[in-house]
């Protein structure tokens, strides 16, 4: 226990009370009443307290929490019978499911190793990823529906910072990771509910704008790229809060600089280069190129991680196709930090990118009464995953096309025009 004890006062206390009353005040605005069901690394227990305590002073009726354990899950690997890895807890996504149909708000904190599961059999990883994707279904669907508040946050779990800084000893690792969270978290300032407050303004003027221009689509230039992104009919931009089908404005995602939309499915032409390594379940997918055609990729390649890559692209129909764009201005503080995560989460935040798979519902004009069939219609993909992977630089151009084939600046050399 004793380095547990000196792993935590690693992490600065003050700091991490803020991540908690922000994540409840802003990434959730957590209702009176309101229940709520936190998932999160057995690592993460100061934080899930914080938060606990937070969440209760704000009124909540009944919090439930469930962890995850890393030794556990190696455990299932190296011991349990084959068949294992085509089955997942169903049961517990269904209660979970309901749990959100009857009101409650879902938090989660992401802090896993990435690099977990590198050494296990990927045949094996992708079952049981497969799995638990189509068990996950009914929850998974009432978060990306947005019918319900929900938020992620971050916790500096020790084997996660050990990935993060190879070089430091393990105390160091943590303190960095976590003062790295907290900066980009926007907690290290006097006021983080005012920051967020103020942050949120900024990239709703950069939705509003996008929403205005309506363009048809995003012409992409660059080392490597040159890829014309067609956006769905009706298409809808958003960034930082967004309001819930229940109502609530919440912050999904802590941290968070993208403005991000739906492209169309069958709209996508040109090549594209990855301009940073893609941490996919514990296998690093570096130096991606690929090439699309009619909104499919039709030519994959990777320096490293090519055939997880190939893997990934077959998991089902929409998976070779994309289902989000977003644009990240290359000075953001993730950028900035020049830290490598690992993490979507985190990663995703310091550059533009584009998704393969799922697309979101809200990112529609009237999105909450679309049907899954209009969607589909109006160029939204569907898939069992959502993967996102990172394209923007300081020597990525960005025009929008008109309908009518003008062009208009949106970024030069990763900057907003
Ligand atoms: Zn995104
Ligand atoms: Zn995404």
């Amino acid at each position: 226990m004793n380095i547990q004890t000196e792993i935590k006062s690693a992490v600065d206390p003050t700091k991490l009370e803020k991540l908690a009353e922000v994540a409840v005040k802003v990434g959730l605005q957590l209702q009176s009443g309101q229940d709520l069901v936190i998932t999160a690394p057995i690592a993460a227990l100061p934080l899930v307290r914080l938060i606990t305590r937070h969440a209760y002073l704000a009124g909540a009726g009944l919090i439930t929490t469930f962890y995850a354990d890393e030794e556990a899950t190696l455990a299932r690997y190296a011991h349990a019978p084959h068949d294992s890895f085509d089955r997942a807890s169903g049961w517990l996504y269904e209660g979970m499911a309901k749990a959100y149909a009857n009101g409650a708000a879902r938090l989660a904190i992401a802090g896993d190793n990435p690099m977990l599961l590198a050494s296990q059999d990927p045949a094996k990883v992708a079952r049981a990823n497969k799995a638990n994707s189509m068990a996950y279904k009914p929850a998974l669907e009432k978060i990306s529906n947005f019918d319900i508040n929900w938020n992620i946050v971050s916790y500096p779990n020790p084997s996660w910072a050990k990935v993060v800084f190879p070089d430091l000893p393990e105390e160091d690792a943590v303190r960095k990771l976590a003062d790295a969270i907290f900066a980009a978290s926007r907690v290290d300032v006097a006021d983080p509910v005012a920051a967020w407050a103020q942050h949120n303004t900024n990239l709703k003027k950069r939705s509003s704008w996008l929403n205005g221009e309506r363009f048809a689509a995003l012409h992409f230039t660059g080392p490597g790229t040159d890829l014309t992104v067609g956006l769905a009919d009706g298409h809808e931009w958003h960034g930082g809060a967004s309001t819930a089908k229940n109502g609530v404005t919440c912050n999904p995602n802590i941290p968070t600089e993208e403005v991000f939309t739906t492209p169309h499915a069958l709209k996508v032409e040109g090549h594209v280069s990855s301009t940073k390594p893609l941490s996919h379940q514990g296998t690093l997918i570096d130096e991606i190129q690929v090439r699309f055609e009619g909104g499919r990729i039709v030519e994959a390649k990777a320096a490293k991680g090519e055939a997880v890559l190939n893997k990934v692209l077959d998991t089902d129909e929409g998976a070779r196709r994309l289902g989000e764009v977003a644009v990240v201005p290359h000075s953001s503080p993730i950028s900035k930090s020049g830290i490598l995560f690992y993490n979507t989460l985190f990663d995703e935040n310091a550059s533009c990118h584009i998704a393969l798979g799922q697309c979101y519902s809200k990112c529609f004009l009237d999105g909450a009464s679309l049907s899954q069939e209009q969607i589909a219609a109006q160029g939204g993909n569907s898939s069992l995953i959502h993967i996102d992977w990172m394209i923007g630089s300081d020597q990525i151009d960005i025009d929008g096309i008109k309908p009518d084939g003008m062009k208009v600046p949106v970024m030069r050399k990763g900057e907003w025009a």
